[in-house]
């Protein structure tokens, strides 16, 4: 199949890459000139395993190609992908306006049959949105239409709008989309969701995966599974903070839940909060799509708000050792992006926790595998007294104690004879309570975990 993908982010170039992999033919649109010419040199502009070969073997054998111009791209595509983002507005809502702009751009160039394909997250109702907007594009040119050929053309444009919303982890992105879990398809029109199964065949092939719905219950799925999600971490981390006041473990809480089949092992492990593209901002999206259909959301609020209060729990657990004034004291921090297997710093707890700790007078040497580029130009930018290092164990030498806050594979066993050796004091501040307390204390170290009193 032909295939346009505009936005060129995590999702987009993703998409893209992965349906070239399939065979189709996919053009990549972004706006971002920048972003464009380095993926048609073989830069990509994230950090994301198995994403660099992919692009640059379906790019070298002709199934994908990049490009600033929508024009181009949808003049041979018969499905086009938004992928654009959707940031957090002012009032928790998603905010529209890169996707309405892509409708727009749609509106204004398509000559033939398409399908619109809305991967982006967004709020119910917005794939009637973009099927309005492209239909005034057509209109106004219909209007300005200087011969009956040229008026009989765009007349006879038919397309039609669905929404696929995506599911990837950013980390696992590539295996997510290849071996999805479910593809859901949310489609008023036959024809499309017939060739939108064909196009997903591919990836479905040992069992079916298709969820058809209608488009709104589709766009609905999306906020759901993410704020579901959030609630299953904000609620363990509620029960972290309890565990810790009342004196027991949340570690073997962990355990005693999780083996129970209806709850499951998977996203009770207490830490530092959520982050990144997702779950902050559709939580709150999700929030105000409620109140905006007239129901105060009780769970909802309530789990971004407990996110927002264990963001600062390291921090807490820091002043209560070290005192609420820092001046003097230096913190090695390990990790920054918001969860492993990526350099995405958005909505990170490190950034929080970093500028908490700066404002109390600390110093900071921080190490991360693939973030510190991101941060130290970007999200952590003019933050004074933050040194980044070339090793996990650069970051410890004459600190007072080392925070863990993302859970990188390369932290997970490091050599803590040579990080006593570092250390000004031998005092670990686990934000993912990865290591055995046991051990580590055993071996002279002061270590502290998340809900553990
Ligand atoms: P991103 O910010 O990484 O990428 C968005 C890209 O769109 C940028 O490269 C930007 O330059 C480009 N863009 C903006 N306006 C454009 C326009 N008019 N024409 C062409 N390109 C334009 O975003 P992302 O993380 O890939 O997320 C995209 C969407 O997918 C969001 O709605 C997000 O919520 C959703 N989503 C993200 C993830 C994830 O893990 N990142 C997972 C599932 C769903």
């Amino acid at each position: 199949m032909r295939i346009a993908v505009v936005g060129t982010g995590y999702v987009g170039l993703v998409t893209g890459a992965c349906f070239s992999e399939m065979g189709n033919h996919v053009v990549c649109v972004d706006i971002d000139r920048e972003k464009i010419e380095g993926l048609e040199r073989g830069i990509i502009p994230i950090f994301e395993p198995g994403l660099e070969d992919m692009v640059i073997r379906n790019h070298k054998n002709g199934n994908l190609d990049f490009t600033t111009s929508i024009e181009d791209a949808i003049s041979d595509a018969e499905v086009l992908f938004i992928a654009v983002g959707t940031p957090m507005s002012e009032d928790g809502s998603a905010d529209l306006q890169y996707v309405l702009a892509v409708a727009e751009d749609i509106g204004r160039h398509i000559s033939s049959d398409l399908i619109v394909v809305d991967k982006s997250t967004v709020p119910v109702g917005t794939a009637d949105k973009v099927e309005e907007t492209i239909y005034k594009g057509i209109s106004e040119r219909l209007a300005k239409a200087q011969s009956p050929e040229e008026k009989k053309a765009l007349e006879s444009i038919s397309f039609s709008v669905v929404s696929n919303p995506e599911f990837l982890k950013e980390g696992a992105a590539i295996s997510d989309f290849m071996k999805p879990d479910r593809v859901v398809i949310g489609a008023s029109d036959e024809n499309a969701m017939r060739k939108m199964k064909e196009l997903y065949r591919p990836f479905t092939m040992n069992h079916e995966r298709f969820i058809a719905m209608d488009v709104r219950s589709a766009e609905l799925t999306k906020y759901a599974a993410n704020a579901m999600l959030a609630t299953k971490i904000s609620f363990m981390n509620e029960m972290s903070q309890i565990a810790r006041r009342v004196g027991a473990d949340i570690n073997s809480v962990r355990h005693g839940i999780g083996s129970d089949s209806r709850i499951g092992y998977s996203f009770i492990y207490p830490g530092c909060g959520y982050g990144g593209s997702c779950f902050p901002k559709d939580v709150n999206a999700l929030n105000r799509i409620a109140i905006d259909a007239g129901y105060e959301p009780k769970i909802i609020p309530a789990v971004e708000a407990v996110n927002a209060n264990q963001k600062l729990e390291l921090v807490r657990m820091v002043t209560e050792r070290f005192g609420e004034n820092l001046v003097g004291r230096r913190f090695a921090i390990w990790g920054l992006s918001f969860k492993p297997q990526t350099d995405d710093m958005r909505e990170s707890p490190a950034i929080v926790i970093i500028e908490e700790l700066v404002r109390r007078g600390a110093e900071i040497r921080a190490y991360d595998p693939e973030a510190m580029k991101h941060a130290s130009e970007f999200w952590l930018r003019g933050v004074e007294g933050v040194e980044y290092t070339k090793s996990k164990y650069d970051a410890l030498d004459g600190s007072d104690a080392m925070l863990l806050i993302t859970e990188w594979k390369e932290f997970r066993s490091p050599d803590f004879s040579e990080m006593k050796q570092r250390l000004k004091e031998p005092v670990i501040f686990d934000g993912r309570n990865q290591y055995a307390k046991e051990s580590l204390e055993r071996d002279g170290f002061e270590y502290h975990q998340i809900g553990v009193s």
